[in-house]
């Protein structure tokens, strides 16, 4: 993704927090999703890496009870060149719920560490945060999908699951001649050229960069500019939850990710929960570099955002 600006605003009003409980969540078992991904190698797209991460995360979302789908598809690439995008779609029906949500991430790894000093140019990004956090968050969301409806406790949406392709292969920062645009949020541009998908979704949630330790989310720009009461629900269910440390009540930058494309396409009310620093009020030093591996993932960020978005279902 990138960012278009940033202004991290002033906080917003005073509020009384009302203690919620905690909704069932494994944080070790999304830790597990993450190092589960990091064991393929870097997921970028066109590589063996990256086929056998498609067909686990199929078998695994059959397993937690998913009626899954890929959807294959061709984009233009930053280079101009044909490139193979594979999103992975899997639905949750809950059995008297009316409203659904759309839980989103995109599981590909950048093929370069332009952000990284130059002899890493040319390597992908472990990406643990930047691709691997957000699916292992939704992959253990279905998994308590599974078990709630086994309790036959009710579910309040019916839940579609999205794994984007293709996120992170904007055009590399090194490459200074190419002004191609939309380089980014390839599977997500895919996607909502899907019309069929209007109406179906009353709101959605993305998350991108959701692991590190002390990660920081301020309410992004076009989330508030598409989905402000829902940017405002979901922040304040955090603050009920003790997270206000991790959700931080103040406004940032906008940022080009996946909820763009399909918010602007679609038009469904969609927030993206990514991580900004909140003292430089870019992304975080690890960045689109070798350095975003396991050691930048916390289990207790992890519970935290797991929690906080199971409290929306
Ligand atoms: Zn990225």
């Amino acid at each position: 993704m990138t960012l278009a600006l940033v202004a991290c605003g002033s906080g917003a009003k005073q509020r009384t927090r009302h203690a919620i409980d905690h909704p069932a969540f494994s944080g070790d078992s999304a830790y597990s999703y993450v190092e589960k991904q990091l064991d393929f190698g870097p997921r970028v797209p066109g590589t063996e890496e990256h086929d056998s991460c498609v067909i686990w995360f199929v078998d695994k979302l059959r397993s937690f009870g998913g009626e899954v789908e890929v959807q294959e598809g061709v984009m233009v690439d930053y280079a101009g060149e044909k490139q193979r995008v594979r999103n992975i779609v899997a639905r949750f029906d809950a059995d008297s719920a009316k409203s659904r949500i759309l839980l989103c991430a995109h599981y590909d790894s950048r093929p370069w560490c332009d952000e990284d000093t130059e002899d890493s140019w040319y390597q992908p990004v472990p990406a643990a945060n930047d691709g691997a956090s957000g699916v292992a968050v939704l992959m253990e969301v279905a998994r308590q999908l599974q078990h709630k409806k086994a309790n036959g406790e009710r579910l309040r949406a019916n839940v579609d699951i999205v794994l984007f392709d293709c996120e992170d292969m904007g055009t590399p920062r090194f490459l200074k001649d190419i002004d191609r645009q939309d380089t980014w949020c390839l599977g997500s541009q895919l996607w909502a050229k899907d019309t069929s998908l209007k109406g179906r979704y009353n709101w959605g949630i993305l998350l991108d960069m959701v692991g590190a330790p002390g990660a920081t989310f301020y309410r992004e720009q076009y989330s508030e500019q598409m989905a402000s009461a829902y940017v405002q629900k979901v922040w304040y269910a955090a603050a009920d939850l003790g997270y206000d440390n991790f959700f931080r009540d103040q406004q940032a930058g906008a940022i080009v990710d996946d909820h763009y494309y399909i918010g602007k396409a679609l038009s469904i009310p969609i927030i993206d929960i990514i991580h900004l620093d909140g003292t430089t009020g870019t992304f975080p030093f690890w960045w689109h570099t070798q350095q975003d591996d396991i050691q930048q993932i916390d289990r207790a960020t992890l519970q935290a955002v797991g929690e906080v978005v199971m409290s929306q279902l």
